[in-house]
């Protein structure tokens, strides 16, 4: 049936443990914990906006679970729908073949060992470019993968990952599978971090298209949407007859933040380790009562 989420492309579903049913399709609110402000697909971590929060090890699924897909190691951990969506966009792209996940979920204990071991090898400059410090790495959220094109010697911390072949199929279809690559070149000097091919962070969907649309690294795009409020405009997409309005919520100064929802169909609340919360709300077709204004 048109119009119905489960009748979509895979690429375009979001279903995931942070989307709630709206209250009755009216405008509503709900209340939110300081706390959840560190948690949700669109946390920004950087270093200065350190891991404040460790990550639900339930929400992990292993890589082994998925047939036919190529590990580096085993034991490979990824959040449950980032891991779907990897799939999903691997088969697209016809990348199970030829595109190995090299590093996957990883403990602040064992960031702090990559990271200590990179700087003995590999000295401090190298280390400073593509290690994060331990509670500075995305890999601690779940929500990154190092994918690494399949040769004899795979680098671990810098897997081969050319503008070429597979890995540029991968690389053109990933924003419609909701995830970004997150060093950009270009970008060194909002992230500070070195352009990595390799590493691709999980936002979903639409974030991850718009943010390809106007070439945002997340610091940008998280600093972009602050704009978008409430009572103001929101950020306005559409799509496949989904329509989705985006804003941000500043936190409040105490132990919880009433976050006011648009009318919507369903909604996705994440944090953004930093100081406020972005919303997301879906409409199915049919269902919006106010246009989109963008
Ligand atoms: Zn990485």
């Amino acid at each position: 049936m048109k119009g119905d989420m489960t009748a979509m492309k895979q690429s375009q579903i979001i279903i995931d443990y942070s989307v709630q049913p709206a209250i009755n399709k009216l405008h509503g609110s709900v209340q939110v914990e300081r706390n959840q402000m560190y948690e949700g697909y669109l946390i920004l971590i950087n270093g200065e906006n350190p891991i404040r929060k460790a990550t639900d090890e339930s929400m992990l699924v292993p890589l082994s679970s998925v047939p036919h897909l190529r590990v580096l190691q085993e034991g490979m951990l990824l959040e449950n729908t980032c891991l779907q969506q990897l799939v999903n966009l691997l088969q697209h792209c016809q990348g199970l073949q030829d595109i190995v996940m090299v590093s996957g979920f990883r403990s602040m204990e064992e960031q702090q060992h990559i990271y200590e071991t990179s700087l003995r090898e590999n000295g401090a400059e190298y280390t400073a470019s593509y290690v994060a410090l331990p509670n500075q790495s995305e890999h601690q959220t779940g929500l990154a993968i190092d994918v690494g094109l399949r040769r004899n010697e795979i680098d671990f911390i810098a897997p081969s990952f050319p503008s070429s072949g597979v890995c540029q199929a991968f690389k053109k279809l990933a924003a419609d599978y909701g995830f970004i690559q997150r060093y950009k070149e270009g970008k060194e000097f909002i992230t500070n971090i070195a352009c990595e091919p390799w590493h691709f962070r999980y936002v979903g969907y639409p974030h991850a298209a718009i943010m390809e649309q106007h070439g945002f690294c997340l610091e940008e795009y998280i600093n972009f949407l602050r704009k978008f409020t409430y009572s103001g405009e929101q950020l306005c997409i559409e799509r496949d007859g989904l329509k989705t309005e985006i804003y941000f919520v500043p936190a409040e100064e105490g132990l919880m933040t009433t976050i006011p929802l648009v009318k919507c169909d369903f909604y996705q609340l994440s944090g953004n380790n930093k100081d406020g919360f972005i919303i997301t709300a879906f409409h199915r077709k049919g269902s919006l009562h106010r246009e989109c204004f963008s």
